[in-house]
């Protein structure tokens, strides 16, 4: 059996495949993608694969969560070469729309979430170093969530921050999906997956490599003893510095769910209260790619 994705292109075409998996009983698992597909996100289309009848990929370079100064244009682009890569995963069909489709009336009027639907969780970190973005994923997610009529979505924690803001968007709108965060994978070197790796020199790729290490480092030495928030932070610093990463957007030790710092964070009292570990969450330049990264750090059992 060839295992072929079926490739959608228009909206028509995919109003009937929705109607035709509705009409079937078959649970829809939806895996929003922007393409150039790697390790990490075929470990989204497995899970998919696993917890939903049929699997829906979609494709497609959202324009309105990059910023006028970032890397639309030159973003990887390889349908022929996803299609081949997701044919070796599961048997799939991929939603590959055109920008019209989705912003017929172009880019500016186009995202129907409003900023001041976006609270706290959306604001920090990632909304405050790039402003607009969170407004250009949900725009774009709750317009697939709308489309495609999923019963379950796959969103990798990876980009932790957008998992929390899109599960707030689930909450918030009432699409009723069930929202599944997958585990970061990662190169064999501990650096995460990431279409925007491919832009890294040799030299910036072994530079990378700091990121993950600190992080690591970090959380084993919360894992072993009390720390403050602000170490942990200088810890994955100091790797940073040591590897020449020196344009740090931030380095945060957060709570999992709020994603507020968590400033002075002490093991015994924050954490063991908040019974859910904390995230630290980094965002860096390596040569002019931003990459993000972050690690869980587990509640100490009382
Ligand atoms: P993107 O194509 O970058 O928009 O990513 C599509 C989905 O794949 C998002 O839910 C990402 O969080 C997820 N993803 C990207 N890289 C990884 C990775 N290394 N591990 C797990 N999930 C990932």
């Amino acid at each position: 059996m060839s295992n072929s994705p079926e490739l959608i292109t228009d909206l028509t075409q995919l109003a009937q495949w929705v109607q035709a998996q509705s009409d079937d009983g078959l649970s829809v698992g939806l895996v929003p993608t922007m393409g150039a597909l790697h390790a990490g996100h075929l470990s989204l289309v497995k899970s998919a694969a696993q917890q939903s009848d049929v699997v829906l990929v979609t494709i497609f370079v959202n324009p309105t969560q990059f910023a006028a100064d970032e890397d639309l244009q030159q973003y990887p682009r390889d349908l022929e070469g996803d299609l081949q890569r997701l044919q070796s995963v599961a048997k799939v069909t991929v939603f590959a729309p055109t920008v019209t489709d989705i912003y017929p009336s172009g880019k500016s009027p186009a995202t129907n979430i409003e900023s001041n639907e976006l609270d706290d969780v959306a604001t920090r970190w990632e909304g405050e170093q790039r402003p607009g973005h969170f407004l250009g994923v949900t725009t774009i997610v709750h317009k697939l969530f709308t489309l495609t009529k999923p019963q379950i979505a796959f969103f990798g924690r990876k980009d932790y921050q957008q998992l929390r803001v899109i599960e707030q968007l689930n909450e918030e709108h009432r699409h009723n999906i069930k929202i599944v965060g997958c585990p970061i994978v990662r190169e064999e070197d501990g650096l995460a997956m990431s279409s925007r790796n491919a832009y890294l020199t040799a030299a910036q790729r072994t530079q990378a490599t700091a990121i993950y290490k600190g992080l690591q480092t970090a959380c084993s030495m919360a894992n072993n003893m009390e720390m403050a928030a602000t170490e942990l932070q200088e810890v994955v610093q100091k790797q940073l510095g040591n590897a020449e990463i020196n344009r740090i957007d931030y380095v945060a030790v957060v709570h999992p769910k709020s994603l507020e710092p968590l400033v002075l964070l002490d093991r015994t009292e924050q954490i063991k209260q908040i019974k859910l570990g904390a995230i630290i969450l980094v965002a860096v330049f390596v040569g002019n790619t931003r990459l993000i990264d972050n690690i869980y750090i587990p509640p100490i059992n009382p």
